[in-house]
C-alpha cells in the first residue's frame, strides 16, 4: 500500500520520534508498515525514507539506492558524489558517530518537499548503530552518497530537514536546476554557492 508522504510544514516532521520499543520490533504492524514504506519509496521514487515522512513518529528509516537510479549521473558525477548502490535495508533507533567535518556539498532533496533541491554540506563519513528489522544491532560504516542519505534520514527522526542545513542561495526548483546547474562543474557550484 502505497503511503501518503507528509509535506513541509506538517508538524509531523519538526517534533522528533521517539524510540521503538523491542516488543514493537518484529510486530506484524511494523513489519507491515516497513513494506508499505517500501512501497511508498520506490513508487516516488526515492532513495530514503523516514518513518515521519509517513506521519509515524517513530525512530525508523529505510535505505535504498538502485542501480537504475544512477542512469542519468555521468560516470565523473557517481564517482565524485562517491555514489554506489545500496541495497534496501531498514535502520531502527539509529545513532550517528560524524566521523569527518560535513565540507562536502552536493545538490540534494526531499519526498517532503517536492520539486526542489539545494547544495547541503554534509559529513564524508559515518558510523551508525542501530537495530535491523527482526531487533538485531548492526553498525553500519558509510562513506561518500550513503553517508549522505543517511545524515538526511537521521536528521529527519529529529525533526530536522536539509532547509536548515542548506547553502540558501543555492536553493532552487528541480526544473531549474535541471536547465541551468546540473551541466556545471563541482568547483564552478562550490564557487559560486558557497557561504562567504
Ligand atoms: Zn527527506
Amino acid at each position: 500500500m502505497k503511503l501518503k508522504i507528509a509535506g513541509v510544514g506538517e508538524a509531523v516532521l519538526r517534533d522528533g520520534a521517539r524510540p521503538l520499543r523491542s516488543a514493537e520490533i518484529g510486530s506484524g504492524a511494523l513489519d507491515a508498515l516497513i513494506e508499505h514504506m517500501r512501497e511508498t519509496l520506490r513508487d516516488a521514487p526515492g532513495v530514503g525514507l523516514a518513518a515521519p515522512q509517513v506521519g509515524e513518529a517513530i525512530q525508523l528509516l529505510i535505505v535504498e539506492d538502485k542501480a537504475e537510479y544512477h542512469a542519468n549521473l555521468k560516470v565523473e558525477q557517481l564517482q565524485e558524489r562517491e555514489r554506489r548502490p545500496i541495497d534496501f535495508h531498514v535502520l531502527i533507533n539509529p545513532v550517528i558517530e560524524i566521523l569527518s567535518t560535513p565540507d562536502v556539498s552536493f545538490f540534494e532533496g526531499c519526498l517532503s518537499l517536492p520539486g526542489f533541491v539545494a547544495m547541503v554540506p554534509r559529513a564524508r563519513s559515518v558510523r551508525v548503530h542501530a537495530l535491523d528489522q527482526t531487533g538485531k544491532s548492526v553498525q553500519v560504516e558509510a562513506e561518500g552518497w550513503y553517508a549522505r542519505i543517511l545524515q538526511h534520514e537521521i536528521d529527519h527522526l529529529n525533526g530536522t530537514l536539509y532547509i536548515d542545513r542548506m547553502w540558501s542561495r543555492s536553493f532552487s526548483s528541480i526544473s531549474q536546476y535541471d536547465r541551468h546547474l546540473k551541466q556545471r562543474s563541482q568547483a564552478d557550484l562550490l564557487h559560486e554557492f558557497r557561504p562567504a
